[in-house]
């Protein structure tokens, strides 16, 4: 985004502009928020403004297309795990027809999830020094490609050792070929 006082090229996220010093409007989002959601904070001020004004149900694309990886990428670790194992589950009993309305049930849950864990998070930091609380946010939350990179590597690998269980299982089965 552009600085709105002297027209930089900035990130997003920064609460103070590096070229110019001013103060960079906050939006919907808290200071700690916005620290925290770093990337996409436009779309995430409108939509966590709405659930906290009592909006019960949203809507995100990429958690409907590929919750996993989203989640992940949003480092929402345990969520990232839970989704890719309901997915493989369903795989598993045979039943890969309800894999999109598990993603409908994503679609619907990601912003409410995300929104909650960066109001724990918000809250957890309320307490942080002004001077460390850029850092903590940072690491604490922001995005994170190198998780989804992994959780796309488990899923070859997971893949591999299924082709190769079930060769060995045919084998087992029909010693003949
Ligand atoms: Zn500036």
């Amino acid at each position: 985004m552009r600085c709105a006082h002297c027209g930089a090229e900035i990130d997003e996220y920064e609460l103070y502009c590096p070229f110019c010093g001013q103060a960079l409007p906050t939006g919907a989002l808290s200071e700690a928020e916005r620290l925290l959601v770093r990337k996409n904070t436009g779309y995430y001020g409108r939509h966590f403004a709405a659930l906290r004004a009592g909006k019960k149900t949203d809507w995100n694309w990429a958690a409907f297309a590929a919750f996993p990886f989203w989640a992940a990428y949003r480092k929402m670790v345990l969520p990232a795990l839970l989704s890719f194992i309901a997915f493989g589950a369903l795989f598993w009993f045979r039943v890969p027809w309800l894999a999109p309305a598990l993603m409908v049930v994503f679609g619907l849950l990601g912003n409410p999830a995300y929104y909650r864990r960066t109001q724990a998070l918000a809250e957890g930091l309320a307490a942080e020094p002004p001077e460390q609380l850029e850092q903590t946010c940072l690491r604490r939350g922001g995005v994170d490609w190198l998780l989804p990179v992994l959780l796309g590597v488990a899923l070859l690998l997971v893949g591999v050792w299924w082709q190769f269980f079930l060769h060995r299982a045919a084998l087992l089965l029909y010693p003949r070929g």
